[in-house]
């Protein structure tokens, strides 16, 4: 028996993926209706520091209910976004193409001219995300360029392409991007708080076009709801449909339910691929044995170096990533800050030793106490810490992967492959910090979890959710189609097969258009 059901389409999550598949259906007359965990955040929603957990932190186990998650696994500490716009929210702004063998490796590499076929839909992103290259450099960026002259690498830094209004700064004007179907923009202030979220509207967030253009053709948005459960309706492939269960992510937690013909999981890796696995348990069996699999971190450091100058420059000004250096044909260097006041992670910092036993980076740690005593509690106590300090977030394509799984004790948990796993440990990333170091009179510190157990911190979580030629080498078709069911299509970071080696949001954007684009308009 034929139902009628709510929904054409219902999307799981509201990140990249989520907000263009939104619009790009609704645009094709299909009624979406879009499921987020987090809330909805407006310019003085957002903290002004760091320091406010409850605007700041995802964390719902503590009654902190912010935008900004961290996910601690065995072999790596994630950070991500959770709200409607997703990782957008926090995000960087950053959106650059990443280098030809990322469309020529991983388990996608055989499928498509990837290079050929995606050029058309990275134009569109760079269109739909407002990119532009960054006009203002700031200290931190002129300290990176002084770097890379000293290293011989002066021609291979260059302004950040990125996602933000540059009018007259703080400025409001009428929508500049869409024709007038947009909202208003402000010019940006060059503040360094994009990753406590825009109070100023001018970070081009998925609110303020993919989201805000899809509710103006009738795509619904739930907010702080999670979907815990998705079942066939009929047909055992879901042809006939789905039944999508969720709960309240806040507050007291009341289940409901809708049905569509239709389902993207766009909930980022972190929320995506658990959720598969899951299901895979009992409720979509079919699904591949591949979830969770060639889960890949961007082969990334993120370290940071505190100024100890008497008279520091300001490092907290200008945007959170303004410039970036190719160190290498593999590798990238890009100057982040956070705004003034964001100081909070000092609270979980040491300083970084490079070695290969956990032993003897512990000692390494003491040692550097007695050596320099007062440089490190200047680091760690000083009053303009976010001021002094720059992280510098350094990638590679260089490959490397774990699985993710479903955990006994923990919701999640990671083990590694055949082949090598992400390390904290990436020899050029450390140099490159005591260079810089040495520019800005600091030491480089990391994230204290990872300087222990030698594990990196990436906010580029990737894979989990492959393309393959079939279910036995990956979840999704080249269409971005689930194996072994109909209507269903995973739609963010954990489609992506190959290690980028650069910030993903605009090739996740990219590649959910071409998805999108082999949808046909719904006939009538
Ligand atoms: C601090 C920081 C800075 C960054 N800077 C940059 C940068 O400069 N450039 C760049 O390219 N990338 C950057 N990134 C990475 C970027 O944010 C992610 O790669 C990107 O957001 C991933 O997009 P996505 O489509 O996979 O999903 P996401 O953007 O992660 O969105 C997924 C959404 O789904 C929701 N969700 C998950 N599970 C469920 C569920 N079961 N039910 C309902 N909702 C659910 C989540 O709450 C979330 O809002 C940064 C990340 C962080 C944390
Ligand atoms: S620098 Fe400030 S004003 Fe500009 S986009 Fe970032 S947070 Fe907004």
């Amino acid at each position: 028996m034929k139902v009628k059901l709510d929904f054409d389409y219902v999307i799981i999550g509201s990140g990249f993926g989520g907000s263009v598949s939104a619009l790009r259906l609704s645009e094709k007359g299909y009624k979406v209706l879009v499921i987020e965990k987090g809330k909805w955040y407006k310019g003085n929603d957002f903290p002004k520091t760091n320091w406010n957990l409850k605007k700041w932190l995802w964390q719902p186990n503590m009654k902190l209910f912010g935008f900004f998650k961290m996910t601690f696994l065995n072999h790596v500490t994630v950070l991500s976004g959770v709200g409607v716009g997703g990782g957008s929210l926090t995000y960087a702004n950053t959106l650059p193409i990443p280098k030809r063998n990322f469309f020529i490796s991983g388990s996608w590499a055989t499928l498509n001219n990837w290079e050929e076929e995606l050029k058309p839909h990275y134009e569109t992103a760079y269109k739909m995300l407002g990119s532009a290259t960054n006009p203002e450099l700031y200290a931190a960026d002129f300290a990176v360029k002084d770097m890379a002259e000293s290293i011989g690498k002066a021609s291979h830094f260059e302004a950040a392409k990125v996602g933000v209004y540059f009018g007259e700064p703080g400025h409001t004007v009428e929508d500049p991007y869409f024709e007038g179907k947009g909202p208003d923009r402000t010019g940006c202030i060059y503040c360094g708080a994009c990753m406590t979220g825009c109070r100023h509207n001018a970070k081009n967030t998925l609110d303020k076009n993919y989201l805000y253009l899809a509710q103006q053709l009738g795509a619904e948005i739930f907010a702080e709801k999670e979907v815990i459960d998705v079942t066939v309706l009929d047909a055992k492939d879901g042809s006939d449909g789905y039944k999508i269960e969720f709960e309240s992510s806040i507050g007291k937690k009341e289940k409901a339910s809708v049905t569509a013909k239709g389902i993207i999981f766009s909930g980022g890796v972190v929320g995506t691929v658990p959720l598969l696995l899951k299901l895979k348990e009992k409720s979509l069996p079919n699904l591949s044995d591949m979830a969770g699999c060639a889960i890949r971190t961007n082969n990334e450091s993120l370290m940071l170096v505190t100024s100890t100058n008497k008279n520091f420059k300001d490092f907290s000004k200008g945007l959170a990533i303004g410039s970036i250096l190719h160190t290498d044909e593999n590798s990238h260097l890009e100057p982040v800050r956070y705004g003034e006041g964001s100081a909070f992670f000092r609270t979980m910092t040491i300083p970084v030793i490079f070695n290969k036993y956990a032993v003897l980076r512990l000692l390494g740690v003491l040692f550097l106490f007695i050596k320099f005593p007062i440089k490190l509690l200047k680091t760690i106590f000083t009053k303009n810490y976010a001021k002094r300090t720059t992280v510098l977030l350094f990638m590679q394509t260089v490959d490397s992967s774990i699985r993710l799984k479903l955990g006994n004790i923990t919701k999640m948990k990671t083990v590694s492959e055949s082949g090598p796993t992400p390390s904290g440990i990436i020899p050029e990333a450390f140099d490159l910090s005591k260079k810089y170091g040495k520019i800005v009179n600091g030491i480089p510190f990391g994230n204290f979890v990872d300087v222990l157990l030698g594990t990196p911190t990436t906010a580029h979580i990737l894979g989990g959710a492959v393309m393959g030629e079939n279910s036995s080498e990956g979840v999704i078709n080249k269409h971005n189609q689930v194996f072994g069911y109909q209507n269903m299509f995973v739609c963010d970071g954990s489609m992506i097969s190959a290690n980028p080696g650069v910030n993903p949001s605009l090739t996740i954007t990219a590649i959910t258009e071409y998805a999108m684009g082999e949808i046909p308009i719904k006939a009538s």
